[in-house]
């Protein structure tokens, strides 16, 4: 076991600690998906003095040291930039963390009724234990799009007088049979339908004609709270997610227990360290994409060249149009990419090597390499690399550790910092050490929320 860093802190950093996971939670409460987390960040980085690179570009102003401004990407996406002393091509140091968490998604026909039932179809998002998400608590957030260009957001079950919504679960006395399959198959995947309801329409009047009532009812329930027809849910995007706040966990109060930490927990705390740091010689940026859990691809995920074409506006506003210096600009840039490490847990001491497993109030975590069976798919953070950012941390008396996910023939998970190394820049996997990973609720420790902040301010002074 290595050093708990709680015995490290003085009263003064007990109580910026507790400023910092307060802020974090109430982040964690009000962006629960990765639209949600793009409009809270923007508003905060508004607060803190930033400007749409869109509204810059429109006024026909250039951009000079000091000027904070940020890029959103079909509200899924966001990029922030504070240009620093040097010229962007010589370099960014580049905060990176995905917005995007596992999660159950509505289909696109997902209204039905059985047996006196409604229930919404749905496709779970990501890696998720499916048996994990039934008989709990669960909300609806998303938007709602409609032929008239109007975009109508959801919002069901997070407030204290909204209904919520659940996917049951077989009661244990008839589940002899159920109890003796694979846990993958104990809840199939079509079997994760959300229940949203059991009332017909026109009970009132007794009306026995109506078929499928209550279906019925609730289409004329969303007619009057979103102005919407079935077809609607067709060009809806909404997200079945665990309803509820972040709490701290512990008797000691020294945990935060959350849905959404991975990744949350390391694009907040970049985002907190980007609006705190005010000066600094190379360029800084906070990325925040989308799609990391099902490989980063499409539009908003890493993959997309929404970063480099952004980049690109930035060199041409700074030192002037050129193919050239966009490359530069990413090659000789500098990248923390951030996500959530496997906690060793030792109620599952068996699937960890625990001299290589990142510890709970361990400090940040970094992480050579990812990648499964043999580093397979991942990249490999160069020595020297490292030797720099060790310096940066201890010179910032940031606590940190060195990781990796899970026995070595065991684990393996992806991030985007291989997409990244492809500019040819240095990037390396770094983040917060997380319990239950990619459940419902996931435990992270408040003191390496506080490690993590102060991480990332010493990397963009870097
Ligand atoms: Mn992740
Ligand atoms: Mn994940």
């Amino acid at each position: 076991m290595k050093q708990n860093i709680w015995t490290t802190y003085s009263e003064d950093q007990l109580r910026e600690l507790q400023d910092i996971t307060d802020r974090y939670k109430s982040c964690l409460d009000e962006g629960k998906t990765e639209r949600e987390c793009v409009e809270l960040s923007i508003r905060m980085a508004r607060e803190a003095g930033y400007r749409d690179l869109k509204e810059v570009m429109a006024a026909g102003e250039g951009l000079k040291t000091g000027d904070k401004v940020y890029a959103v990407n079909m509200d899924k996406m966001l990029a922030l930039f504070r240009i620093g002393e040097e010229p962007i091509s010589a370099g960014m140091n580049i905060l990176g963390a995905h917005i995007d968490s596992p999660r159950i998604d509505v289909k696109q026909n997902p209204l039905y009724e059985s047996d006196g039932f409604s229930y919404l179809d749905t496709h779970y998002y990501g890696g998720i234990k499916k048996y994990q998400w039934v008989a709990q608590p669960l909300s609806l957030h998303g938007v709602i799009a409609k032929k008239d260009g109007s975009v109508e957001k959801v919002n069901i079950g997070e407030s204290e007088g909204d209904p919520i919504f659940v996917i049951t679960d077989l009661l244990i006395h008839l589940a002899q049979e159920q109890l003796e399959k694979k846990a993958s198959k104990v809840i199939e995947g079509e079997k994760l339908d959300l229940l949203i309801g059991n009332r017909p329409i026109g009970e009132v009047i007794g009306d026995k004609d109506q078929k499928e009532a209550v279906k019925a009812n609730i289409l004329q329930l969303l007619k009057e709270k979103y102005d919407m027809n079935e077809e609607d849910f067709a060009s809806a995007e909404l997200e079945i997610v665990p309803a509820g706040r972040a709490r701290d966990c512990g008797l000691d109060r020294s945990m935060i227990l959350s849905y959404g930490q991975d990744d949350r927990v390391c694009a907040f705390t970049s985002l907190f360290a980007m609006l705190d740091v005010t000066e600094a010689k190379k360029t800084g940026c906070c990325l925040l994409v989308d799609k990391e859990e099902i490989g980063s691809v499409g539009a908003t995920g890493m993959h997309s060249k929404f970063f480099e074409n952004t980049v690109a506006e930035l060199v041409a506003m700074t030192e002037g149009e050129s193919e050239l210096k966009v490359r530069r600009a990413l090659m000789n840039s500098r990248m923390l990419s951030s996500d959530v490490s496997a906690a060793y847990d030792p109620m599952f001491a068996e699937a960890f090597e625990k001299r290589s497993s990142a510890y709970l109030a361990g400090g940040v975590t970094f992480n050579k390499f990812t990648g499964s069976r043999g580093k397979s798919g991942s990249n490999d953070a160069n020595a020297e690399y490292i030797a720099a950012l060790r310096k940066a941390m201890d010179d910032a008396g940031v606590a940190y550790q060195f990781a990796e996910l899970g026995r070595v023939d065991l684990g393996g998970g992806g991030t985007i910092a291989y997409i990244m190394a492809n500019y040819g820049m240095e990037v390396i996997d770094s983040g917060v050490a997380v319990l239950n990973m990619h459940a419902p609720y996931e435990v992270s420790s408040k003191a390496d929320v506080y490690e993590a902040v102060k991480g990332y301010r010493a990397f963009l002074k870097m």
